[in-house]
């Protein structure tokens, strides 16, 4: 088994990459289990926050890292909450207060639509010249009524048309299948395998 170091500590998320990096032999650590501290988030992009943690992460355990960071878009809020989604409605995050923010600020929109998204950055080391970075996104709209209890932060309000569920309405195993954090995952594993096929 591969030791993997993983640059979060939600507890969501950390069952979400277990499940999907099983089959792969990978050990997933969160970082927390080790004793590293969250890294800074100061960035406006996804994808230089995943860099930032995965590059924290590793420097601390001297393991491969991986990082993501995700949140969700809301189209006629200009893309907010976006990379401030954990804590868009403030200091401690709180899942039901940021879904109220966000229900609030939507709720003379016609506009409902959004998208998650998620930017996973994998390093062997701190100082990795040729991270892996991928960048996926996962299309609904946002309801004012929460429905479904699974998932975790803003899925209760996360409808799929198509489906005719909210992502709190998914179990695990689907959800993992179609949304942005699956998506990339998977991403992120071909790209690791075309790597090792052309080493
Ligand atoms: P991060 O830990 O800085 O990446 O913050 C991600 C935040 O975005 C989470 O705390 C949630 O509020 C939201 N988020 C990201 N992915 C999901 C998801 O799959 N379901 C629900 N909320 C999500």
């Amino acid at each position: 088994m591969q030791k993997l170091v993983l640059a979060s500590n939600n507890a969501g998320k950390v069952k979400e990459f277990q499940a999907l990096l099983a089959p792969f032999h990978f050990e997933v650590i969160p970082q927390g289990v080790l004793g590293i501290p969250p890294a800074e988030e100061p960035y406006d992009t996804f994808v230089e926050n995943a860099l930032t943690k995965a590059r924290h992460a590793s420097s601390a355990s001297g393991l491969p890292a991986l990082a993501d960071d995700s949140g969700i878009c809301a189209h006629a809020l200009g893309d907010r909450p976006g990379v401030h989604s954990a804590r868009y409605a403030g200091e401690p995050a709180n899942d039901a207060a940021n879904n109220q923010k966000l229900i609030s600020e939507l709720s003379n929109q016609s506009d409902r639509s959004a998208h998650y998204v998620c930017a996973l950055v994998l390093v062997n080391s701190a100082d990795d010249p040729n991270p892996l970075i991928v960048e996926t996104g996962w299309h609904g709209v946002i309801v004012n009524e929460a429905r479904g209890a699974n998932g975790f932060g803003y899925d209760p309000y996360f409808f799929l048309p198509e489906l005719g569920k909210t992502a709190a309405e998914l179990d695990p195993v689907q959800k993992n299948l179609i949304s942005h954090r699956g998506q990339a995952l998977r991403e992120l594993i071909s790209q690791l395998q075309l790597r090792s096929k052309s080493l």
